[in-house]
């Protein structure tokens, strides 16, 4: 690609990002008051135990004990006094370093310092440092290069070329399902002697008899037009449903890919045609997603909470699996959203239109978006 076409795509990117930076950072900030509302609450568990937890069939044998769905204390657990560190910030662009600092769930309060010879709008220093431990929603203040021939009080303005460096971000997304499922076995990790089904039928609409892999196609397809105009590239799984692909084969496109995220799509159901809502799952339990556990769960805090601000669905929480095969192959951080029950006749009707369609599409970019700018 010719220099003068990548400083266009630059300059066209960052056009975009700007469009997008405020709201963005709106959602982000209230996703961070909706957690300390969940907090408070006591809304964020575990899912209840022998509640079917979607359609995926979950045998007792390939949950490790650490698996059962629950978050580490220090992760979302209610209390004063929850104690977390400072991530380093220093270097990145402020924008970057707010959004980071933001969905990790501190206080961002900013101090201009003339630019010199550094970039404008890096960050040059952070009080407290990077390591210190202090408890949850502490101020962090970032000292940061201005351009003091453009002062903007609010910094919006100021967003720096340099958010991205550059970078064009890989997304993975996997529309769960395909047409006709596929019974035959694989092992849920790699060296396993556990065995799940390679693609599994998927819920069914109660009222609409929408199928799940043609629902996950619809948003899907919409997600990936979305992350697109972004200047994200997208790498799909499936674009059709006349595919056989197991789900150890989608992690692996993923794989192929260096997908910063790889997100999965996929509707619960239940033998409960009451229960509804909307959960995240991530990766966390085992050796061979450990590596990934720590970024899975950024990016799925930052997904659900948009997604629950964009859908207003019930929330049912974000839940740690360590028996998906999907999951358990992928070496990049990964996630699934639920979007919601098929099973549930109201939700059934609202996973089938078109608008909450763009609802949850909507939802999952800016919640991408989210964790990938502010990684
Ligand atoms: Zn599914």
């Amino acid at each position: 690609m010719a220099i003068g076409r990548v400083a266009r795509l630059d300059r066209a990117r960052t056009r975009r990002k700007r469009t997008f930076v405020i709201p963005l950072l709106g959602v982000v900030v209230l996703a961070v008051v909706a957690i300390g509302t969940g907090v408070a609450l006591g809304i964020f568990r575990a899912a209840p135990q022998g509640v079917q937890k979607g359609h995926v069939a979950v045998p007792a044998s390939a949950a490790a004990p650490s698996a059962v769905a629950s978050l580490p204390a220090s992760e979302e657990s209610s209390g004063t006094g929850a104690m977390v560190e400072v991530p380093n910030v220093t270097g990145k662009s402020l924008s970057d370093a707010e959004t980071l600092l933001t969905i990790a769930g501190f206080v961002v309060s900013r101090v201009a310092t003339p630019a010199g010879e550094a970039a404008t709008g890096t960050v040059l220093a952070q009080e407290p440092a990077s390591g210190s431990v202090v408890e949850r929603g502490a101020q962090v203040t970032l000292t940061y290069a201005e351009d003091s021939a453009a002062v903007a009080p609010s910094g919006k303005t100021n967003d720096p070329e340099s958010s991205t460096n550059g970078r064009v971000y890989v997304v993975c997304v996997d529309p769960g399902h395909q047409d006709k499922a596929n019974s035959s076995t694989e092992p849920i990790g790699p060296g396993s002697t556990t065995m799940k089904a390679k693609v599994s039928g998927g819920a069914t609409g109660a009222v609409t008899k929408q199928r799940e892999p043609d629902f996950t196609l619809k948003v899907s397809l919409r997600l990936k037009r979305l992350l697109e105009a972004q200047g994200v590239k997208v790498v799909m799984t499936r674009t059709t449903g006349a595919v056989d692909i197991s789900n150890a084969q989608r992690a692996a496109v993923g794989n192929r890919a260096k997908a910063d995220l790889l997100i999965r799509v996929h509707a619960d159901g239940s033998t409960n045609g009451d229960v509804r809502g909307l959960s995240t799952l991530y990766p966390a339990g085992n050796d061979w997603v450990r590596p990934y556990t720590a970024k899975s769960l950024l990016a799925a805090k930052a997904v659900h909470h948009a997604l629950l601000l964009t859908t207003g669905a019930v929330d049912r929480g974000i839940v740690q699996r360590s028996d998906m095969t999907g999951f358990n192959w992928a070496k990049v951080p990964s996630l699934i959203v639920e979007c919601g029950f098929m099973s549930n006749p109201a939700e059934d009707k609202l996973l089938a239109s078109d608008a909450y369609q763009a609802k949850l599409a909507e939802g999952m970019t800016r919640g991408i978006l989210a964790y990938l700018w502010g990684e």
